[in-house]
C-alpha cells in the first residue's frame, strides 16, 4: 500500500538525519493511520506529540503531500484513539484538521467536556508571569458567568493558556460536577462549523453550543479568515454571556493585534478581562523545573535547576522539554542527574539558543522597533525619546544572555553596572503600571527568542 511505502521512506530519512537516539525516541514511536484524504500520527504521548508539532510535522506534510502529488492534511494525535472521531483525547487539540469522510454520520459534538484532568491549579507553579492570570482565573472559577466575562488569556507559545484554561474548567467542574463543560480548539470549532454546513445540522450544532455552562475556546487566532465561523461565533458567544454563561478564550497576541479577525468581535472579547501569560523569570522556571521532576518521582538537584532555567529561556513547554531530555539522557546512559550530565543533554539546545541572542542583536532589534538609530543605544543623549529604549535594551540584555551587569554596561557606551542595574529595575517596575511598555517588551523578547 502507498501510505506503508510513504512512511517508510519517511523513517529513512529521518533514520539518516537524527542521531539514532533521537530517532529512536521521537520519529519510531508514531504510528501512521490513513483514509483517503488525510494522514494521521499517533504520538505515544502529549511530550511526542508537541515534540514532532514542532519541529517536524511541517516537514513530514511536504513530504506527504510531495509523495503523493496533491495537499495532504497531516493530524497529529495521542495515543491509539480511531484517528477520525472527534476529539480523540482529553489532551490539548490537534493543530490540523482533518478531512472526515462523508460517510461519518453528522454527529452532535461529543457531550465529554475534553477536558485534561492533570491541568489543574494545583500544579501550576505560579510567579510574576502568571499571577494575575492565575488570580483571575481562580475567581472566575469561583464566580462562573458573573466575575469576567468572558474571560481572555493571551500570551506566546507555551507559556500555560491551555493550562490554565482547562484548570479553570477542572475547577469549576469539582465544584459543580453538573455544569456543562467545553474545551474545543479553534481549529475543532472550525471544523464544527464545516461538519454542520456539510450536513445542514446547523441547529443541532446551535443547540448543543448554547445549552453549555461553560465553553473554553483555545488559540481564536485560528479563526483567522473564517467568516463563516467568525459569525457562529459572534452569536454563540452574545447568547452564551447574555445568559451569564462563562466563556473563557485564549489568543497568542494581544487581542487587538489578532489578524483577519472581525473586529466586532474583537471588541465583544475585551467586554470581560484580558488577563496576559508572561514568559516567566528565572526563579520562577527553576521552580517549574522542580516541580515537574517531583510530579515524575523526581529529585532534581538545585545547581541542575538553575544550569537548565538559564539556558531554556523561552516558554514553559521548552524547558519541559529539557527536563525530559536530561531524564531520558540520564536513564539511558544509567547515570545520576549531575550538572555534566545535564550539560551534556542539552549541549545542541543551548548551542542554538546562544546562537540565537547577542547584545547587538539586542540592541538593533530594540533600535529598529523604537526608530531610534543603534548608535544611540551607546550615546550619552538622554531625552526619553532614545533613554527609555535604551533601557529596555539594557533589560532585555540582562535577560537574554548570560553577561554580567559591567559587560552589559561595556556595550551601552561605557556605563557604569549601577546605570544598569538602575535600567533593568526601572523597566521592570514601569512594565507593571504601563501596558504599552509591557507589551513592547513581551514582542521584543518574543522576536528575539525566534
Ligand atoms: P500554551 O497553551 O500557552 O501554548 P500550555 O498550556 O500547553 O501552553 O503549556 C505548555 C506546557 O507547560 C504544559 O505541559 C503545561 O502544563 C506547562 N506549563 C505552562 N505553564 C506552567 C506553569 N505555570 N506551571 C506548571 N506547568 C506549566
Ligand atoms: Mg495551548
Amino acid at each position: 500500500m502507498q501510505i506503508t511505502q510513504f512512511w517508510d521512506a519517511c523513517l529513512k530519512q529521518f533514520k539518516d538525519e537524527l542521531s539514532p537516539q533521537q530517532f529512536n525516541t521521537w520519529i519510531r514511536p508514531l504510528q501512521v493511520r490513513a483514509d483517503a484524504s488525510s494522514l494521521t500520527l499517533l504520538a505515544p504521548n502529549r511530550f511526542v506529540q508537541n515534540w514532532i508539532r514542532e519541529r517536524f510535522l511541517a516537514r513530514i506534510e511536504a513530504e506527504a503531500t510531495e509523495f503523493f502529488g496533491q495537499a495532504v492534511a497531516v493530524a497529529l494525535n495521542v495515543g491509539d484513539a480511531p484517528a477520525l472521531l472527534p476529539a480523540p483525547h482529553p489532551a490539548e487539540a490537534p493543530p490540523t484538521p482533518v478531512a472526515r469522510p462523508a460517510s461519518v454520520k453528522a454527529a452532535e459534538p461529543t457531550n465529554a467536556s475534553s477536558l485534561n484532568p492533570e491541568f489543574t491549579f494545583e500544579n501550576f507553579v505560579t510567579g510574576k508571569a502568571n499571577q494575575l492570570a492565575r488570580a483571575a482565573g481562580m475567581q472566575v472559577s469561583g464566580n462562573p458567568g458573573a466575575a469576567y466575562n468572558p474571560l481572555l488569556v493571551y500570551g506566546g507559545v507555551g507559556l500555560g493558556k491551555t493550562h490554565l484554561i482547562q484548570a479553570i474548567g477542572n475547577e469549576i467542574r469539582q465544584i459543580n460536577p453538573g455544569a456543562k463543560v467545553r474545551y474545543i480548539h479553534a481549529e475543532n470549532y472550525v471544523s464544527d462549523v464545516v461538519r454542520a454546513y456539510q450536513h445542514k445540522s446547523f441547529d443541532e450544532f446551535k443547540r448543543y453550543y448554547r445549552s453549555l455552562d461553560l465553553l473554553l475556546v483555545d488559540d481564536i487566532q485560528f479563526f483567522n479568515g473564517k467568516s463563516r465561523t467568525q459569525e457562529e461565533f459572534f452569536y454563540l458567544f452574545n447568547t452564551l454571556v447574555e445568559a451569564k454563561k462563562q466563556v473563557i478564550i485564549t489568543c497568542d497576541t494581544y487581542p487587538k493585534e489578532l489578524t483577519g479577525i472581525d473586529e466586532r468581535l474583537i471588541s465583544r472579547l475585551g467586554w470581560g478581562l484580558t488577563v496576559a501569560l508572561e514568559p516567566p523569570e528565572l526563579e520562577m522556571r527553576v521552580a517549574i523545573l522542580l516541580n515537574k521532576a517531583k510530579a515524575v518521582g523526581r529529585v532534581l538537584d538545585e545547581n541542575v535547576a538553575f544550569f537548565v532555567a538559564k539556558h531554556i529561556r523561552s516558554n514553559v513547554r521548552e524547558l519541559e522539554g529539557a527536563l525530559k531530555r536530561i531524564l531520558a539522557y540520564a536513564s539511558f546512559h544509567n547515570q545520576e542527574i549531575t550538572l555534566p550530565v545535564a550539560k551534556d543533554a542539552l549541549k545542541d539546545l543551548i548551542a542554538v539558543q546562544n546562537r540565537q541572542i547577542s547584545i547587538e542583536n539586542i540592541q538593533k532589534t530594540v533600535a529598529d522597533y523604537y526608530k531610534i538609530k543603534t548608535s544611540d543605544m551607546h550615546s550619552k543623549k538622554r531625552s526619553r525619546i532614545v533613554a527609555r529604549p535604551r533601557q529596555v535594551a539594557m533589560y532585555l540584555a540582562k535577560e537574554l544572555t548570560q553577561l554580567s551587569l559591567p559587560e552589559i554596561g561595556a556595550n551601552f557606551g561605557g556605563r557604569d553596572h549601577t546605570t544598569i542595574l538602575h535600567g533593568c529595575r526601572q523597566i521592570a517596575k514601569l512594565k507593571d503600571t504601563l501596558p504599552e511598555l509591557n507589551h513592547d517588551v513581551n514582542v521584543l523578547l518574543q522576536v528575539l527568542r525566534g
